[in-house]
C-alpha cells in the first residue's frame, strides 16, 4: 500500500475527564482530503484513525505493519482550529514506538505545529522523517510519485523539510496551495469510505454536546465539512492560516498567509448530497468564515433548504458578528439548516476586541446581533478569550458580566494561548514570556495547561477566573431555564453532569 494517513490520539492527556463522554470526536478532516486528492492521482491510501477507535499504541503499531504502507502520513490539526500543537503529543508518542518497532518505515508529518515550527520539529522530534511546510496537497504528490525516498530524490519536491545524511535540516523551496481555479480538481472531496465504523458509517465519530442540542442520542453519526479554506482575516491569537504558508522563515506567523479558497456551489452541494445518501444529518461547516460573503454562502443555502432533507439538517458554522445583522439573511441560513452559529465575541472591552481581531469586524452592538439570530430561529455558541494583551480583571470579569446578559445556549471561554503559528506566539517569544514546555501544556483543557500571562496577570490567576466562570455560566439559572425552554430536562442533566468534571490544572495548584 502506498500511503498510509494516520489521525492521532491521545484525547485523555488533552481533555483529562471530558474525553469520556464530553468531549466530541470529528473526523479528520484533511486526512480525508488528502486521502482523496491522491486517490485522484492514482495512489492507493487508506486512513488509521487512532482516535476515533481509541487504539493504544501496540494495536495501532499492528495496523501499520499489517498495512505495510511506503509512506506513513501523520495528520495533525485537531478537533478546534487551533488544536494543531496539542494533537503532537499523541503524534509523536506513536511516531516514536512505530520508529522502534518499524525502524524503516518512512514518516512524513502534515499540520499546523510543523508548518510553524519545521525546524524546530524536525531537531526536536527525530521519529519525523519529512514535514510538510504548507498544507501539503502538491508536495505528497510529487513525493509519492517518486521512485525512492533518498536525500537526492527529496531535495527535488518543493514544500518539504528533512534532515540531510550529515543532520543538517533541509527546507526545499516553497510549494503553492490548491488555487481556488482548482480546488474542485486537485481536493476533489472527502474519502469517507476509508473511515472505521462500529454499525453505519460515521458513528464513531461525535458531535460536541451543545451542538447535539445537549443531548447524547443527536451526536452520532457526525460529519465536518468545509466549503472553503483560509481566512482573510489575522487575529493575532490564530493559527489558521498558517497552512497557506510561502516561505520559509524559522517561525511562521498566519497572519503572513491570509487568504479564503472555495470549492465551487455544484462541488459542495455534491459533498452534502454524499452526506445525505451516507445518513448523515448532523454535520459541522469546519470553514471558518463560513458566514462571510454572500456570494459563496447565499446561492449554497438556498440550493440546500431546497433539497428534501434539508429539514433534518443539524448544522452549525462559524460567522463573524458584523455579518450576521441582516434578519432575511439569517432566516435563509436557518432554513438551509444552520442551527447553530459560532460567535467570536471575544472581550467585553472594546479595545481589547479589536485590537486582538485585526479588522475581523467593525464594532457593533454585540446584544442585538445575538437578538437578530436568535430571532431568526438560530442558537448561538459565543466564544470568549480571557488573558489577551491588556486584560486585567475588571476586564474579564466584564466578559464573563457581558456573556450572562447575552444568554446564549452555547458558551466557551477561553484562557489566551501563545499557539506556535500565531502572532502571540513570536509575542511572547518576543516578551520572554514563559511558554509550556510539552505539546499539551498548549491546550486549552490538559492538566499541564500554560496560558499566555498578561502585563497585569499571570497564568494562573487568568486561568483560574477561567475556570470559575465556567462553573457560573453553566450553572446560571437564567441558562439553565433557556436550556429546559429549549431542550428539555435531558439537556439541563447533561450539563450538570459536566458541570461535575473537575479539569485538574498544575499551575493553580502549585500557585
Ligand atoms: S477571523 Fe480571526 S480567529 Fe477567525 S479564523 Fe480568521 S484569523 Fe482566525
Amino acid at each position: 500500500m502506498k500511503v498510509l494517513f494516520v489521525n492521532p490520539g491521545n484525547a485523555k492527556a488533552i481533555y483529562q475527564g471530558l474525553s469520556n463522554k464530553v468531549s466530541a470526536i470529528e473526523p479528520p478532516t484533511w486526512a480525508l482530503l488528502l486521502a482523496e486528492s491522491v486517490r485522484a492521482n492514482g495512489h492507493d491510501a487508506k486512513i488509521l484513525d487512532v482516535n476515533a477507535e481509541n487504539l493504544d499504541i501496540p494495536s495501532s503499531i499492528q495496523r501499520v505493519r499489517d498495512l505495510n504502507p511506503e509512506f506513513i502520513c501523520f495528520v495533525v490539526y485537531g478537533q478546534n482550529v487551533n488544536a494543531g500543537t496539542v494533537s503532537m503529543s499523541g503524534a509523536v508518542k506513536l511516531s516514536t514506538a512505530i520508529k522502534s518497532e518499524l525502524p524503516q518505515s518512512k514518516i512524513g508529518y502534515i499540520g499546523s505545529y510543523v508548518q510553524a515550527l519545521p525546524k524546530k520539529a524536525l531537531e526536536e522530534e527525530h521519529s519525523i522523517d519529512i514535514i510538510f511546510l504548507n498544507e501539503g496537497v502538491y508536495a505528497l504528490r510529487n513525493l509519492l510519485n517518486l521512485s525512492d525516498f533518498e536525500e537526492d530524490s527529496l531535495r527535488q519536491v518543493k514544500g518539504i523539510g528533512f534532515r540531510s545524511s550529515d543532520g543538517e535540516i533541509v527546507l526545499t523551496s516553497p510549494e503553492a496551495v490548491v488555487p481556488s481555479s482548482r480546488m474542485d480538481v486537485d481536493l476533489p472531496g472527502y474519502a469517507w469510505d476509508l473511515l472505521p465504523y462500529r454499525e453505519r458509517p460515521l458513528d464513531l465519530y461525535r458531535a460536541p454536546l451543545w451542538h447535539a442540542e445537549y443531548l447524547e442520542d443527536n451526536r452520532s453519526p457526525y460529519a465536518a465539512i468545509q466549503t472553503s479554506l483560509g481566512c482573510n482575516f489575522g487575529c493575532s491569537f490564530c493559527m489558521i492560516n498558517i497552512l497557506n504558508r510561502n516561505d520559509n522563515e524559522e517561525i511562521g506567523v498566519a497572519s503572513n498567509y491570509k487568504g479564503m479558497r472555495f470549492w465551487s456551489l455544484e462541488h459542495n452541494l455534491k459533498q452534502f448530497d454524499i452526506l445525505n445518501k451516507l445518513g448523515v444529518s448532523t454535520i459541522r461547516i469546519v470553514d471558518e468564515m463560513f458566514l462571510l460573503y454572500k456570494k459563496h454562502y447565499v446561492p449554497l443555502c438556498e440550493e440546500l433548504s431546497k433539497r428534501p432533507y434539508s429539514s433534518n439538517l443539524k448544522m452549525w458554522s462559524y460567522s463573524r458578528v458584523d455579518t450576521v445583522t441582516n434578519e432575511d439573511f439569517l432566516r435563509t441560513v436557518r432554513n438551509a439548516g444552520i442551527r447553530w452559529l459560532c460567535l467570536g465575541i471575544e472581550s467585553a472591552t472594546k479595545s481589547v476586541r479589536l485590537e486582538v481581531s485585526k479588522g475581523k469586524f467593525e464594532d457593533v452592538d454585540i446584544k442585538q446581533v445575538i437578538q437578530h439570530v436568535h430571532n431568526a430561529g438560530i442558537e448561538v455558541m459565543a466564544n470568549y478569550i480571557v488573558g489577551l494583551p491588556g486584560e486585567s480583571f475588571e476586564s474579564m470579569r466584564r466578559t464573563l458580566d457581558l456573556s450572562l446578559e447575552l444568554c446564549t445556549s452555547g458558551w466557551n471561554m477561553y484562557a489566551a494561548m501563545a499557539l506556535p503559528g500565531s502572532e502571540l506566539y513570536k509575542h511572547a517569544i518576543d516578551n520572554s514570556y514563559e511558554l509550556p514546555d510539552t505539546y499539551t501544556g498548549f491546550s486549552f483543557h490538559s492538566e499541564d495547561t500554560l496560558p499566555l500571562r498578561t502585563e497585569k496577570l499571570s497564568a494562573s490567576e487568568i486561568l483560574r477566573f477561567r475556570d470559575e466562570a465556567f462553573q457560573i455560566y453553566h450553572n446560571d439559572p437564567r441558562f439553565l431555564a433557556r436550556i429546559r425552554e429549549k431542550f428539555g430536562p435531558g439537556a439541563v442533566g447533561n450539563i450538570m453532569q459536566t458541570n461535575s468534571v473537575k479539569l485538574k490544572r498544575n499551575i493553580i495548584q502549585s500557585a
